[in-house]
């Protein structure tokens, strides 16, 4: 039996993974969870897989869940994520939280030479680097759960990096790729409606800019040790093929599958082993076609500063990330329009530029003062 803590339950990849574990309760036990604002669904969650440890960001939500369960043992307030990675009993710890609010608890479960099974992007975009020194350093697995890189990391198995020429990063193209339509005019409520996969309000966001996929070559760039230049984005609106990755001689070995998130994150917890399951499978002869095209990234501009923050490095991912976090927030609640997203990480990414600390105070401190600087362009913006 492998204990398994999930940070983030209650999203869209938490609840997958509670329903991979459904299928396997005879080798997963969920020692811990944790949510935020969801507390119905964190109670349903309790009952049922009635873990020992509950984290609960907000104190109001406490008060109320410790009325219903007395005898859980409960982290609270906004390190909870923190000390639950670093003082529970665990084999895999899920992250599965969204935005940069899951780097500390990496850091801690890294630290402790566990298994990462990662799903939350965020944390690799901004300290790479340094989570990926930290987790050789103290033989901790990091097993990507975003599909892509999860079909990367299949596809690398085996072979010789030295032998790899580039990796192929497949993307849907979100909602807006292949449609001539106003950015200025779109709405949240288009822009969360991603054609093949259901997932929560940032990355559906993240997706229809193809930010999503700019943070995933940096999330690339550091988890196989490639340079960017060595990564190239593939619109393949079927979602089917997962990523590729191309060698020397002209060979390209895909990773392949429905578009069903549990298929990753089952493999992030069995690895290396492989369990039988009942999730759909692909039939060939139901597949109409499978297309190829080139991002567009005049259009899409947000994909272009991706590239360039990372070619940069340093801090610069950084900027980004917390410029974009603010921003699409700031789009979800209409205080911005939609093509502005691109113009806050634009304009953050140049206020930025001419710092060159980078070690993970710096990450945090330049996290806290972009976010202040994206929070204040878009209160101009919406005046
Ligand atoms: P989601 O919004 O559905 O869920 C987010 C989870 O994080 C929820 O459990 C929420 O309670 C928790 N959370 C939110 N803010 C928090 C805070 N401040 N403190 C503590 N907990 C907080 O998101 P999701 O779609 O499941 O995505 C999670 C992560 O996985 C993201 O980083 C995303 O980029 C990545 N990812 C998601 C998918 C997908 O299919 N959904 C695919 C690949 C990668
Ligand atoms: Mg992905």
């Amino acid at each position: 039996m492998k204990k398994v803590l999930i940070l983030g339950s209650t999203g869209s990849i938490g609840t997958n993974t509670l329903e991979v574990i459904r299928h396997f309760k005879n080798k997963f036990e969920v020692v811990g969870i944790s949510g935020h604002s969801n507390i119905d669904l964190l109670s349903e969650q309790i009952k049922e897989f009635k873990p020992k440890y509950l984290g609960i960001t907000k104190n109001e939500n406490y008060k109320k869940l410790k009325k219903q369960f007395s005898d859980l043992e409960y982290f609270t307030g906004s390190k909870c994520l923190e000390n639950m990675a670093r003082d529970i009993e665990y084999d895999i710890i899920v992250v599965s939280v969204v935005g940069a609010v899951g780097l500390k608890p990496v850091i801690e479960a890294v630290k402790r030479g566990k298994r990462v099974a990662i799903a939350n992007k965020e944390p690799l975009v901004i300290a790479g680097e340094y989570i990926m020194k930290m987790a050789k350093k103290n033989n901790a697995e990091i097993l990507p759960i975003d599909s892509e890189h999860s079909a990367i990391f299949q596809s690398l198995k085996n072979e010789k990096t030295k032998n790899l020429s580039k990796i192929l990063l497949t993307a849907s193209g979100g909602p807006f790729f292949d449609k001539k339509i106003d950015f200025k005019t779109i709405t949240p409520k288009v822009a969360l409606k991603h054609p093949n996969w259901s997932m929560g309000q940032k990355i559906s966001i993240d997706s229809a800019t193809l930010m999503n996929k700019g943070l995933e070559v940096i999330e690339a760039k550091w988890l196989f040790d490639v340079t960017p230049s060595k990564i190239r984005v593939v619109i393949h609106p079927q979602s089917i093929i997962h990523s590729m990755v191309e060698y020397k001689d002209g060979s390209i070995i895909a990773q392949l599958g429905v578009a069903d998130m549990k298929v990753p994150i089952q493999y992030a917890l069995s690895y290396p082993d492989r369990y039988q399951n009942d999730f759909e499978k692909l039939d060939f002869f139901k597949l109409k076609e499978l297309t190829f095209f080139k991002p567009n990234v005049k259009k899409f501009k947000c994909l272009k500063l991706a590239f360039e923050s990372i070619k940069i490095g340093g801090i610069m991912p950084t900027v980004l990330n917390a410029s974009n976090e603010i921003a699409v927030y700031g789009f979800l609640k209409e205080k911005i329009r939609f093509d502005q997203i691109a113009e806050v990480v634009e304009n953050s990414l140049e206020k930025f530029s001419s710092e060159n600390n980078y070690d993970l105070d710096s990450v945090f401190e330049i996290d806290k003062r972009t976010r202040l600087f994206s929070k204040n362009q878009i209160k101009n913006l919406s005046l």
